[in-house]
């Protein structure tokens, strides 16, 4: 029997009632299979736990991280702490300490929901974007000068490393070259930023000889947000800068129906440290304790969790049990549906068992 330690980190908002959706789906999957076991250790990490001592998670939190094998977050933001704080005190911490610099996001049309492309249904828009999470245009880097005066400049620099490009790339080529259409497609701005952006260019150009069975091409970001939404069919994997990335992972998200089926994974490729699973949304107090979450995102991180674990098959087992609960029409109200958070789960833990 395969051991595993999953550090879970509910935290804010509704991020308590996915995370409990998800582990629920998690040991339906393990009775299923019978060949591993999740070790959870649960963490009270969050904005409750700054409100009573003034920090988001202990000053050793990370530490205490390091030995699990993959971190299942719910989400962070909580409307009486400021975003700087819940953001900087733990979600972006654990990201950067650990080095998790892929961003995997995929984007799928589910059975059951309506994309707002018409005509666009499950197999029409099947993407993954690779956004790079560890330096580029958010490397905070910059400044103000001269403030509040005619002449002020602030300055915002972008920093691309020949490594931390490079690295991406391969991860990208990588991805691409493990889905069935080897597909891949890289997003700079090259004509207008004439450095940085040039050098991705440059590297991709040199990565792609790595992979010759890769089809690829490069896109300006730009015109890659009309792509995505006027030719959906013909995009597969994605990769991107922190910033341009981050842009059309939302527009990906809403083109597939709803930011509560959306998925991330926060990947330390070279497995040093444990990586993060989590659902793109955040803490949407405005349903927090109403028992409406939808829990399909974080169902769907959990299957890449699984699959980051090396549990391919539980990961493939999962997301069938989704798609087919979806696609039976049992949704929660973001996605015009009438169900619970509780009622999809249950029946999403139902197919679990009864799937052969
Ligand atoms: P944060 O500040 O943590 O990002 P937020 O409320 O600003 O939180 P989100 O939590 O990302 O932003 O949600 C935006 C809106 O989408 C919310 O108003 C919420 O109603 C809806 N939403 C987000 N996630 C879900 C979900 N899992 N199920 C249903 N609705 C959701
Ligand atoms: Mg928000």
């Amino acid at each position: 029997m395969q051991h595993y330690k999953i550090a879970a980190i509910p935290a804010d908002g509704i991020g308590p009632e996915v995370i409990a959706a998800g582990l629920q789906a998690l040991e339906a999957l393990e009775r299923r299979e019978g060949t591993f076991k999740l070790d959870v250790t649960m963490f009270d990490w969050g904005s409750d736990h700054y409100k009573k001592h003034g920090v988001m998670m202990p000053a050793d939190g990370p530490d205490r991280l390091k030995g699990f094998d993959a971190i299942f977050f719910g989400a962070v933001g909580a409307p009486d702490v400021p975003d700087h704080i819940t953001l900087w005190g733990l979600r972006l911490p654990i990201c950067q300490g650990f080095d998790q610099y892929a961003n995997v996001r995929p984007t799928k049309v589910l059975p059951g929901i309506a994309s707002p492309l018409a005509g666009v249904g499950p197999g029409d828009l099947d993407w993954v974007i690779v956004r790079e999470n560890s330096e580029g245009e958010y490397s905070g880097i910059g400044g103000r000068a001269h403030r509040g005066h005619p002449e002020e400049v602030g300055t915002e620099v972008a920093i691309f490393t020949r490594t931390g490009v490079t690295r991406i790339m391969r991860y990208a080529f990588k991805l691409a070259q493990s889905r069935p259409r080897k597909l891949l497609t890289v997003v700079t701005k090259s004509n207008a930023q004439r450095h940085g952006m040039v050098m991705w260019d440059e590297i991709a150009a040199e990565v792609a000889q790595e992979f010759p069975d890769v089809t690829w091409d490069k896109m300006l970001v730009d015109a890659m947000t009309a792509r995505m939404t006027l030719k959906p069919r013909s995009l597969d994997t994605i990769v991107a800068t922190n910033l341009h990335a981050d842009i059309l992972s939302d527009l990906a998200g809403a083109l597939a129906g709803s930011l509560g089926v959306a998925p991330t994974a926060n990947i330390d490729p070279e497995r040093r440290y444990p990586s993060m699973f989590e659902p793109i949304h955040g803490s949407a107090f405005d349903i927090t304790g109403k028992g409406i979450a939808n829990p399909v995102a974080t169902f769907w991180t959990a299957a890449q969790m699984l699959a980051h674990l090396g549990e391919a098959a539980a990961a493939a087992r999962l997301m069938q049990a989704v798609e087919a609960v979806t696609g039976a029409g049992i949704l929660t109200p973001d996605v015009g549906g009438k169900a619970t958070t509780q009622e999809v789960t249950d029946v999403v833990c139902e197919a679990i068992r009864r799937s052969n």
